[in-house]
């Protein structure tokens, strides 16, 4: 077990072992039919199947309400900075659509929307360098707005919102790619959230977008078929061929949350990781978190030593250690940790174990 690598890479992520395995063992026999799950097509009733149990698992896993849709789609999460104002802004006539910027695919979100509505961006962390969600003034959010986009965890900084903001009638849209079962929410609260499924949930290159359904029905009319939520929920997210690999591993990652006890017991074991890091990090005076203490996130842990020497020597003996890809995100810089879902406590503890010694022998 000494010689077992942890992933701590933020994206494409480590997936859980047992999902792997599955995978593995059923991958050149699906379920007796004598070939393998890439092979089938997406309209047979043994995709479909799969497809319906994860949409299934995921109502089962977070008490979805009934008047929410859940579609797979295509391009990941950032295809979506460009689908959700194509199907949300002609909500209301003048388009205005707004955007708290608390990170970098926050800003991104806003500037992929610019085609398509009065992109307004009312908040900016940039001048503290997004360590933190910045306070607002609540009356910017007005009610004559399309939506109000927000990104839930900042997988870059490590902040996240720990308190949703409220938007009154104004259908509140997340971007929840670093985050989706991490923890508890009430979703009643959202219009639409979406997220990529290759952090939490699986393979690359898709996303999951979770819609109130009175929100279908607004796509302007340049809005490709293919980006189009209201078509993708008509043909239940089979208009085209759909990438049916990632939804079977999806499937395959919703059944091991709920054997892992739900989405309550992977919020607990999630913020016990996470305080293991922290922990190491304030009281070390040895390493600098990037995220204040109030806006953190359970799910990426960013932060700085003295010099890049001295991060380029962390990285290069972290590998050796078995600790993969922890380098820190360009923007930043340093090191990140991206301790998802599947990260078990034994990953956590061998990293923090790491970074005493490692401040031990170079302090
Ligand atoms: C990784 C990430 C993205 C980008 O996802 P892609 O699937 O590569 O487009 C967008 N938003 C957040 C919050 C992310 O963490």
């Amino acid at each position: 077990m000494s010689d077992k690598v942890y992933n701590f890479g933020a994206g494409p992520a480590m997936l859980p072992e047992p999902v792997m395995a599955k995978i593995q063992q059923e991958f050149l026999n699906y379920q007796g039919m004598g070939v393998s799950v890439i092979e089938i097509s997406h309209r047979s009733k043994e995709f479909v199947s799969i497809l319906e149990s994860a949409q299934t698992l995921f109502r089962e896993l977070t008490g979805l309400p009934d008047n929410y849709k859940i579609l797979f789609v295509h391009g990941g999460a950032r295809m979506q900075f460009s689908a959700i104002p194509m199907n949300l802004a002609g909500r209301k006539e003048a388009k205005k659509c707004l955007y708290l910027e608390t990170g970098n695919f926050a800003k991104l979100a806003a500037k992929d929307a610019q085609a398509f509505g009065d992109i307004q961006t009312i908040v900016s962390g940039a001048e503290t360098n997004y360590d933190r969600i910045p306070d607002y003034d609540p009356a910017l959010i007005t009610q004559d707005a399309s939506y109000v986009h927000i990104t839930g965890n900042n997988t870059i900084y490590g902040t996240r919102w720990n308190r949703f903001p409220e938007t009154g009638d104004v259908p509140l849209v997340a971007d929840m790619t670093s985050e989706l079962l991490s923890r508890q929410i009430d979703y009643s609260k959202f219009g639409v959230i979406y997220a990529g499924l290759q952090k939490n949930l699986g393979p690359s290159g898709m996303a999951m977008v979770i819609i109130r359904e009175d929100l279908l029905g607004h796509a302007g009319p340049q809005t490709p078929t293919l980006l189009n939520y209201t078509q993708c929920d008509k043909d239940n997210s089979l208009t085209n061929t759909t990438n049916t690999f990632a939804i079977y591993a999806i499937k395959l990652v919703l059944e091991w949350l709920k054997e892992q006890g739900g989405v309550a017991a992977i919020e607990k074991r999630n913020a016990e990781k996470a305080a293991r890091l922290y922990r190491v990090i304030d009281g070390s005076g040895y390493y600098r978190g990037v995220a204040q203490a109030d806006h953190r996130s359970t799910m990426n842990v960013s932060f700085n030593l003295a010099s890049e020497e001295l991060e380029a020597k962390f990285l290069k003996e972290a590998v050796a250690a078995g600790l993969y890809a922890l380098k820190g995100h360009r923007n930043v810089g340093g090191i990140r940790a991206s301790i998802y879902n599947p990260m078990p406590l034994a990953g956590v503890e061998k990293l923090a174990g790491f970074m005493e010694e490692f401040a031990r022998n170079n302090g």
